[in-house]
């Protein structure tokens, strides 16, 4: 169902001889329910490949298949995934309950689905007794919970994420680390969260695809990334200290 296939994928952003080339032939198959973290340093393309996945940046050459369908010319409405933490702003007047249920209703979900499923969404990220506030009836962690509900109540094959921890203070990123982790031992949606920081992958990944200037250096398990570098770049990215 939600398995991502990428194949011999290049970006170039622009066009003609000033076009830039930032990935080189990137190939990956994430299994479905597979929760991968891609890794690498500030400006190896890690929000490029995200967004090609999401469909918010064309691909240049190649092709990304969500499920059994190439998605290369589905619009990022239609592709079936969710970009967790982006548009995270919530309706500052509607409840926790309608934030939750605005993109349903919008879909034409029948009212009873749409009760399930917030419910659903609800009880896993312990918003339950909240639902009838207002955003600024919560903290910081229960507002990104609710944006996380919004996501899970459509049901996606995939998440994906892009840094979604790099602006929060260290007490909140721990917190919402294992929310993350809970949603994904909960719901087991096939997962891409990209980030920079190694300690954060390691955490997080049950396998990393490893990145390095556009290109991927090594994709594995954390352990054999850590103990079998494939490169003296992973051996030095893993290994330095974060
Ligand atoms: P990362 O997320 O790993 O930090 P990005 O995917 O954001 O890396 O960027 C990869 C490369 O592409 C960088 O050199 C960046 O400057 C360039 N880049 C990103 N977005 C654009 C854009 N819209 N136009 C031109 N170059 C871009
Ligand atoms: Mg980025």
């Amino acid at each position: 169902m939600g398995a991502i296939a990428i194949r011999n994928v290049i970006k170039r952003y622009g066009r003609g001889p000033k076009a830039l080339q930032v990935i080189h032939g990137v190939s990956a198959d994430i299994a479905d329910g597979e929760f991968i973290v891609i890794v690498g340093p500030s400006g190896c393309g890690k929000s490029t490949l995200l967004r090609m996945v999401a469909g918010l940046e064309e691909i240049s050459e190649g092709e990304i298949s969500i499920g059994p369908r190439v998605v290369n010319d589905v619009e990022p409405a239609e592709r079936d995934i969710a970009m967790v933490f982006q548009n995270y702003a919530l309706y500052p007047h509607m409840s926790v309950y309608d934030n939750m249920a605005y993109g349903l209703k919008i879909a034409r979900v029948p009212k009873a689905e749409i009760d399930t499923r917030v419910q659903k969404a609800a009880k896993i990220l312990e918003l339950s007794a909240l639902l009838e506030r207002t955003p600024r009836q919560l903290s910081g962690g229960q507002r990104q919970r609710v944006a996380m509900g919004r996501a899970i109540v459509r049901q996606p094959q995939a998440f994906l994420f892009d840094e979604p921890l790099s602006n929060l203070d260290a007490k909140l990123r721990a917190q919402t680390r294992l929310e993350i982790q809970k949603l994904h031992h909960e719901l087991g949606v096939t997962s891409l969260f990209v980030t920079h920081d190694q300690v954060e992958a390691m955490t997080l990944a049950q396998r990393m695809i490893v990145m390095n200037a556009g290109r991927i250096e090594q994709i594995g398990t954390p352990e054999v990334v850590y103990s079998k570098p494939a490169s003296t770049f992973v051996a030095g990215f893993i290994g330095a200290p974060p």
